[in-house]
């Protein structure tokens, strides 16, 4: 599959205002400052597509994207960002939750993890939910150029051994770095196979 547009539909701030559709939904989820956004930006091939936000977990809303007219890209708010109140938390998780476990056109959510960051229990808590709840995902190591190669494959490895114990085998995984650019087509080609577009 190439991209070959990209256009903001709207945001939503709870599943009620989420838009109805028939186009088969891609998401993508990590903590606030996993790069998302700049992901997001590097996938569809235009830079100002989702907001990069200097501060941390400022997006609370679920943005939705139309990609190549046929399916849409569903940004989420990052999750466990540690000077959001209790309240907002707690509100937060729900939406969050609500579209992942509810939205009957997701077809896959991407996990963003940085690939800097060792195993942390609010990812994997995160991805326990998600294998639970049985909703389609993946993960993605962010920002690779930060790391070598070698602690790639060591935290990599580590991240997989505290997963073996919730899912049946491993996880569809992929890494990629927006600032050297590596690693677009592969995750590119799997939404493609995902969606049937191949
Ligand atoms: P979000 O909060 O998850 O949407 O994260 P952003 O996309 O706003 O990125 C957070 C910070 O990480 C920004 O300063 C980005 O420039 C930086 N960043 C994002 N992707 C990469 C990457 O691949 N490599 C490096 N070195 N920095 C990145």
């Amino acid at each position: 599959m190439k991209i070959t547009s990209a256009e903001f539909v709207t945001s939503a701030p709870d599943l009620d205002s989420c838009p109805e559709s028939p186009l088969a939904e891609i998401a993508f989820i990590g903590r606030s400052n996993v790069g998302k956004s700049t992901l997001i930006n590097f996938l569809s091939g235009r830079k100002g597509l989702a907001k990069v936000s200097s501060t941390p977990g400022h997006t609370t809303l679920i943005n939705f994207f139309l990609m190549n007219k046929a399916w849409t890209m569903v940004d989420l708010p990052g999750y466990g960002y540690a000077k959001r109140s209790r309240a907002q938390k707690g509100r937060f998780n729900e939406f969050v939750s609500d579209y992942l476990a509810n939205r009957p056109n997701l077809h896959c959510v991407f996990i963003l993890i940085d690939a800097k960051i060792s195993p942390q229990t609010l990812d994997l808590d995160f991805i326990e939910w998600v294998v639970h709840c049985q909703i389609p995902f993946a993960l993605i190591f962010t920002k690779t150029d930060k790391v070598k190669a070698s602690f790639l494959k060591k935290n990599r490895a580590a991240f997989m051994k505290s997963l073996a114990e919730h899912c049946d085998g491993e996880p569809n995984t992929f890494t990629c770095s927006s600032k050297a650019e590596t690693g677009r087509q592969e995750i590119i080609k799997f939404i493609g196979l995902t969606l049937g577009m191949g």
